[in-house]
């Protein structure tokens, strides 16, 4: 694979009434790296994650995804683009209440064109690396908050995402359940996936290989800024 999963080029955000959420912000992220974006609220996390996850546009620079240039994809491919190389997940697992676990993971590949019984081959393959394979047909409710969030996990992986989003991926649970995800997470990591943590929690950035430091709107430091940002 050649080049990054994400590069942002000097990327800034301004929201219709004026607030400016990032300011010239350049990242770039190779594939199967696994990287914090760390700040406090209000600094630019979430933005970046919508850019990220091709759900924004910038205002002004440039994005790139998986080698595709997020400016030039027209809705419908970018939907696409969206779908098939982008995982997510959220604080609040968002998984199908009442669906069986195995149809949740299964439909994270609904949209890649893969027939119903390879959908459910694999669903029950990826739950299975997760520690879930003994909970196939439990439904959510019937699950730990951990156990949720490894359903989440192993639904956003189940497409072989070139990135996987997660959006403070422990916020809602213990911390032995929310150390268990983030074993997960490096896990996957190991495994080659591309993982991005967006999180506000500087205990965890700093468990990870690499802490991109997020303030007003900015990068205040990271480790792989050529010019040095992560140097202080
Ligand atoms: P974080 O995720 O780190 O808390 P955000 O990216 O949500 O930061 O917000 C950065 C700044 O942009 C904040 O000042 C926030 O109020 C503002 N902001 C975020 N989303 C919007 C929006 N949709 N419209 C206007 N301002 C926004």
């Amino acid at each position: 694979m050649t080049g990054d999963a994400v590069v942002l080029e000097r990327v800034s955000r301004t929201y219709p009434g004026g607030v400016t959420a990032l300011r010239d912000v350049s990242l770039r992220i190779g594939y199967g790296e696994l990287v914090a974006i760390v700040g406090p609220s209000g600094s630019g996390k979430s933005t970046m994650l919508h850019l990220i996850g091709t759900l924004d546009r910038p205002s002004t620079g440039r994005v790139r995804i998986d080698g595709h240039d997020v400016a030039a994809l027209p809705d419908r491919q970018l939907s696409a683009l969206r779908a098939r190389r982008i995982g997510f997940v959220f604080q609040q697992f968002h998984l199908a209440a009442g669906t069986p676990v195995l149809d949740n993971v299964a439909d994270g590949l609904l949209y890649a064109g893969v027939p119903r019984r390879e959908r459910r081959r694999r669903a029950a393959a990826t739950l299975d690396r997760v520690g879930l394979g003994h909970r196939l047909t439990h439904r959510p409710h019937e699950l730990s908050g951990g156990e949720r969030q490894r359903v989440a996990v192993a639904r956003a992986v189940v497409g072989e995402p070139a990135v996987l989003l997660a959006d403070e991926p422990t916020g809602n649970l213990d911390s032995v359940a929310g150390a268990g995800v983030l074993a997960l997470l490096r896990d996957l990591h190991a495994a080659g996936t591309t993982v991005v943590v967006i999180t506000h929690d500087r205990e965890i950035a700093a468990g990870l290989p690499r802490e991109v430091g997020m303030r007003d709107g900015r990068v205040v430091a990271d480790p792989a800024a050529p010019n040095g940002e992560g140097a202080r």
